[in-house]
């Protein structure tokens, strides 16, 4: 049982302890949630027999997929949903047997195309709609179409090295659209849907009045939050969030879900108020610190003072606490300078009114890091997409995992993993 009388807490330590308590507690080696024969690759949900895909789900033998929804029979891809038998394609949505194609939607048996809609048996085609046997942008017949098709033998590298040549030119020729939006209001940032009051938002859906959301694939939407993503599905009022699903009032969170009003937390899931926890689950009974139940009263007093040390320590994310080097002392930016220069890489960047007021409203330190670098960080909380052959630490059945052999992790397969969380 939880000692609430004399929690062992002090903000002096809490860096320290954050860090133990994570080295200690198990990290899952292999996300691969209701699928079958997907052990090669990671973060892979509801899919079978792929292989090397991360980020994605409900694929069917998929190889090489990226943050990929619904690909079937298709290899080499990044961001595309329900596309069958492509390969080498970006940005494409529902397209059937196409190659080397990018920003195509609702098309079929088209290669080397760039933003096409609704096509079919096209080749080397750029900004179409509604077309059929076209080359290089150019209308044949269906006779003609097919007899130049047998001309462009792709197998042949000089005749592939021409296409590209000729693609790039008519790319070049070709109008597009300034930016990636649908449905969307007073938004900036790329690939954005159906979206309203988004600043510097990028791959991101359903996202309202809130900044610098990156890879949301949103089926909840977001809300009033800065800073986060990857995120696969919903939040409100969050900052500093990445690879975490269902959160609400959360700040600096790395790996958890269906957490509330928690700051500071990695694989924590269904609970509330927790600070600097790590591996709890169900855990809605009350307040706790480094997975110590306490006393309301000193958990409000405790957090207060344990975020004046990160700030003087110069703790400004989840990944800092994590794994910033503390003997590396960064310049302090003072909160009204608005013209920032960057403590990773120098870059300026300005702070907008609505930032300014989310920082404050939720008592944030303002960052010392650029949008980019903090996209970054988050993104590099987890492994590089390599993969190892290991054993579960707890069971030790093999696991194909992004923790190497040696990793300083205790690394768990999924099923301990649930198992022994506390
Ligand atoms: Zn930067
Ligand atoms: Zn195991």
């Amino acid at each position: 049982m939880p000692n609430i009388s004399s929690p062992n807490i002090s903000p002096q330590t809490f860096i320290k302890d954050f860090r133990d308590l994570f080295l200690k507690s198990p990290q899952c080696g292999s996300w691969t949630r209701a699928s079958e024969n997907c052990d090669y690759g990671d973060i892979t949900t509801v899919s079978k027999d792929c292989y090397m895909c991360f980020n994605s789900g409900n694929c069917r033998n998929a190889y090489y997929c990226e943050d990929s929804r619904a690909m079937t029979d298709s290899t080499d891809c990044a961001f595309c949903e329900n596309c069958e038998l492509v390969y080498e394609c970006v940005d494409c949505d529902g397209c059937y047997d196409c190659n080397f194609c990018q920003d195509c939607h609702n098309c079929r048996n088209v290669q080397f195309a760039y933003d096409l809609r609704r096509c079919t048996d096209c080749v080397g085609c750029v900004g179409l709609r509604d077309k059929q046997f076209c080359i290089f942008n150019e209308q044949y017949t269906k006779e003609n179409y097919e007899e130049a098709l047998q001309k462009l033998d792709i197998t042949d590298t000089k005749i592939l090295e021409k296409i590209s040549e000729q693609l790039e030119e008519l790319k070049r020729k070709t109008p597009r659209m300034f930016v990636h939006q649908f449905d969307t209001t007073n938004c900036t940032g790329d690939y954005i849907y159906h979206s309203k009051n988004c600043h510097m938002c990028f791959d991101t859906r359903h996202t309202e009045d809130s900044g610098y959301i990156n890879q949301a694939n949103l089926d909840m939407g977001t809300k009033d939050s800065y800073d986060c993503g990857p995120i696969p599905t919903g939040m409100d009022l969050c900052y500093d969030a990445a690879y975490s699903h269902y959160l609400f009032n959360c700040k600096f969170i790395y790996w958890c879900g269906n957490l509330k009003d928690s700051e500071y937390c990695t694989n924590c899931f269904e609970s509330e108020h927790l600070f600097g926890c790590h591996y709890l689950q169900h855990k809605r009974d009350g307040f706790y610190i480094l997975n110590q139940k306490v006393e309301e009263e000193f958990y409000w007093k405790m957090i207060a003072e344990i975020k004046a040390e990160l700030k003087k320590e110069g703790i400004f994310t989840i990944h800092d606490l994590l794994f910033k080097d503390l003997e590396k002392n960064e310049k302090t930016l003072s909160e009204n300078e608005q013209v920032r220069s960057c403590a990773i890489c120098s870059e300026n960047f300005e702070l907008t009114k609505n930032e300014i007021e989310f920082y404050k409203k939720h008592e944030i330190t303002f960052p010392i890091y650029c949008p980019f670098c903090r996209a970054d960080q988050r993104i590099h909380l987890r492994n590089e997409r390599k993969m190892y052959k290991r054993i579960c630490d707890s069971c030790k059945k093999s696991l194909i995992s992004t923790y190497e052999p040696d990793s300083k992790f205790i690394v768990h397969c999924l099923d301990c993993y649930w198992k022994h969380m506390g």
